[in-house]
């Protein structure tokens, strides 16, 4: 029988990532400048965006593999297995906007299934997303735990297969929360204890998101969308979608 991680295993490796493998901004400011040595002033400046976005959430899993290499540990998170998929996801409106940006730019009859799949997820949720999307996620400490037992999918989750329909472009908080120990906890419980967050990784990657734009707007680039209020504003993610979605069927 495969042998798992228990808690105990899993709280002594985080005191050993915290103690010797935490990481800096570095890679990030690197990221950064070898994007502007690639950088075309004759292209869009949200085409230049979108491509570092990717590049950031590319970066930000490179850089929990490392830190797992270090320690000797791999997920056991698989294919199919999507209970995270149900948590609240906070992010900014650009994350909101460049991920529509990724889905209007892919092969026509992928943007045309996403598209169509956003479609009925929003006419068939509205009830029970206008409760979640209520919740204060600023103030109140148990959003998570209401959010949750509520059972409500995140936009992008294909329910036939349980995997996600943009996995490429999936915001941080889907790429830094990972479980070590037995798979079934996260069926056991809504919030178990063994998955950790490497949430640290949030700040540099929003600080490099940030420098990049502002060495942009330096450059006289004009952005179309609101800066910073785009950048700082930050809501649950299917909140955010169903505006860019609305938007988007406007233009
Ligand atoms: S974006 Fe994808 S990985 Fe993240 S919660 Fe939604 S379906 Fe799951």
């Amino acid at each position: 029988m495969k042998q798992y991680l228990l808690y105990d295993d899993i709280v002594k490796i985080c005191e050993q990532i915290n103690e010797n493998h935490l990481p800096d901004d570095g890679p990030f400011t690197k990221k950064i400048d070898e994007l502007f040595e690639q950088y075309d002033d004759e292209k869009a400046p949200l085409q230049f965006i979108l491509k570092a976005f990717l590049e950031l959430l590319k970066l930000v899993d490179s850089e929990i593999y490392k830190i797992e290499q270090n320690v000797n540990i791999r997920p056991t998170c698989a294919k199919g297995c999507a209970h995270c998929c149900y948590f609240p996801i906070v992010t900014t409106k650009l994350e909101a906007k460049l991920m529509m940006e990724y889905i209007h730019r892919l092969p026509m009859k992928e943007r045309e299934d996403v598209l169509e799949h956003l479609k009925t997820y929003f006419q068939t949720n509205q009830e029970n997303l206008q409760k979640v999307c209520s919740i204060d996620f600023t103030e109140d400490v148990h959003f998570k735990e209401k959010y949750i037992s509520k059972q409500v999918s995140c936009p992008f989750l294909d329910l036939k297969t349980n995997t996600c329909k943009v996995y490429e472009v999936r915001p941080i908080p889907c790429r830094t929360y990972l479980n070590y120990g037995n798979p079934r906890v996260c069926a056991d419980s809504y919030i178990p204890d063994e998955p950790f967050s490497y949430e640290f990784f949030y700040e540099y990657y929003m600080q490099a998101l940030n420098e990049l734009i502002q060495e942009l707007l330096y450059n006289g680039q004009e952005l179309d969308f609101d800066y910073p209020d785009d950048v700082f504003t930050f809501d649950y993610l299917p909140a955010l979608l169903q505006q860019e979605v609305q938007k988007n069927r406007l233009r």
